[in-house]
């Protein structure tokens, strides 16, 4: 099977006033969950994202797995319970969503180490295990710091598991498309028709639909008043920022959960590849669009983190990158908005807002039920949205060209093949590289049939 810039351009020639049941607007997390199980159910379903796949929050997370010790330290028992079983299942079935062992640093900002070892007794039991933390003293050095309790988590690469429910969802049947923006709405008859606008090579299609799902994420509020003409109550945006740093002065044998001892906000540091990732911020913005990290955000991370690694300063950063979390809820700061989903039936647009990429399946599975009753039809839910498609990595930049449908160098670096969060030069030195691959496959079309 192929998914391509070349399958791209026949399924663009072919969409001018074509009917589907479903079109999704948003291909980050939670529209790729949905549309993999309503292909899995044989429904004629179209996603579209107006950038490339994941390039919304959903390749800037924190990329772990997790079931959140700070929601179980805000009493949602049953939410964490529910991510820590979603956590499960992944790690047990995906193989680029991995184990990872945290160190709960024990300090002067931190909680009591006897709530903290009660507390991971407790998370152990929600994910399924009777373990208990053993205390250490050893590894850190820093004022105040008294010992560390190890827990087991799991991280991954976000937009990577976006990519293979997508690619899940073509394998059965489904169409998705890059770079296409869904730019209006409009009721015809029983159907929807939406004009969807070519970002990568220009041109204006209409299509219908019975339904529209809109998982635009941050911005679920355009297409919801362009529809509505009415905004959605109680939606939030969070900015949240992640330094990258070179990883030679961390000699960490875990990743590490530590509180800041500026606000007493949770942070991570977590080693991915040749560097470190350390976050992250927690702040209310308006626009879906500020994705920039902020001077006084680098502040904060930095000195943050000194308190523990000390010699840390400007030179060891190499880069940064932001995320705005989609979420639902009240709150006057931002971590005490709920990190459970929320989905809106209004006439025939279904919006979803804050899901967890933890929680993906789960919310993919509820969001399907919610189509089903809108078009009449009883779906199988059932242990989906299953990923049925495995890169082969003997050349894994043939395989994000030929079957992932990369078009552009950040694509590959960022949301295929994840340099940029794992390397010291964030893919620099690939990019010739992969330039002329992309131009030599391109080239390919003059010998295609
Ligand atoms: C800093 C940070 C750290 C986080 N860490 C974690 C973590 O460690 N673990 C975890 O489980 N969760 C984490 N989250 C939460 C999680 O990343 C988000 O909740 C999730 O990625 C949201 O996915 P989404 O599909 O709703 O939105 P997005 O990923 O933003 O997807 C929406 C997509 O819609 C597209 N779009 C918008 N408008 C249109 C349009 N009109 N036409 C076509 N396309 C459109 C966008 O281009 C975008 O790609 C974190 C979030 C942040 C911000």
């Amino acid at each position: 099977m192929e998914f391509s810039y070349f399958t791209r351009k026949s399924d663009l020639s072919g969409l001018e006033g074509r009917e589907f049941d479903v079109l999704v607007v948003g291909g980050g997390i939670v529209g790729a969950g949905i549309a993999n199980i309503l292909a899995a159910n044989n429904l004629k379903v179209i996603l579209v994202d107006k950038g490339d796949f994941a390039s919304g929050t959903s390749s800037n997370s924190s990329k772990l797995i997790h079931g959140g010790l700070r929601y179980l330290a805000q009493g949602h028992f049953i939410l964490t319970r529910q991510l820590l079983k979603e956590r499960n299942y992944l790690m047990e079935h995906l193989d680029f969503v991995k184990g990872m062992n945290f160190d709960v640093l024990i300090d002067d900002s931190s909680w009591s180490k006897t709530s903290i070892y009660f507390g991971l007794i407790l998370y152990n039991l929600l994910g399924g295990k009777l373990a208990l933390p053993h205390f250490r003293k050893d590894g850190y050095s820093y004022d105040g710091f008294r010992g560390r309790f190890t827990y087991e988590d799991a991280s991954t690469d976000d937009a990577v598991l976006v990519i293979h429910n997508i690619v899940s969802s073509v394998l059965q049947g489904g169409t998705a498309i890059n770079y296409l923006e869904a730019t209006s709405f409009e009721k015809k008859d029983d159907l929807i028709e939406t004009t969807l606008v070519d970002g990568f090579e220009n041109g204006t299609y209409k299509v219908k639909s019975r339904m529209i799902v809109n998982a635009a994420g941050p911005w679920v509020n355009s297409s919801y008043s362009q529809y509505t003409s009415k905004k959605i109550d109680n939606f939030r945006l969070s900015k949240g920022s992640h330094l990258i740093l070179k990883g030679d002065k961390f000699n960490m044998d875990h990743a590490a959960a530590f509180r800041s001892h500026i606000d007493r906000r949770q942070m991570f540091i977590i080693p991915k590849g040749e560097v470190v990732i350390v976050g992250t911020t927690d702040r209310f913005v308006d626009s879906p669009s500020s994705s920039q990290m902020d001077e006084d955000e680098k502040k904060y991370i930095l000195d943050s983190l000194r308190k523990i690694y000390p010699s840390i300063d400007e030179s060891d950063v190499i880069g940064s990158y932001s995320g705005i979390r989609p979420l639902y809820g009240s709150g006057d700061d931002p971590g005490s908005v709920t990190r459970n989903f929320h989905i809106d039936m209004t006439d025939k647009m279904l919006t979803v807002m804050g899901v967890k990429i933890t929680d993906y399946r789960r919310a993919s599975r509820s969001i399907s039920k919610h189509i089903g009753f809108i078009l009449k039809r009883r779906l199988n839910t059932e242990g989906l949205p299953k990923i049925l498609y495995r890169r082969d990595e003997t050349d894994p930049l043939d395989s994000a060209l030929r079957k992932e449908c990369a078009l552009t160098v950040d694509d590959v670096i960022r949301r295929r093949l994840g340099y940029y969060y794992s390397t010291v030069d964030q893919g620099k030195s690939r990019i010739e590289t992969i330039e002329r691959r992309i131009s030599d496959f391109k080239a390919q079309e003059r010998k295609r049939p």
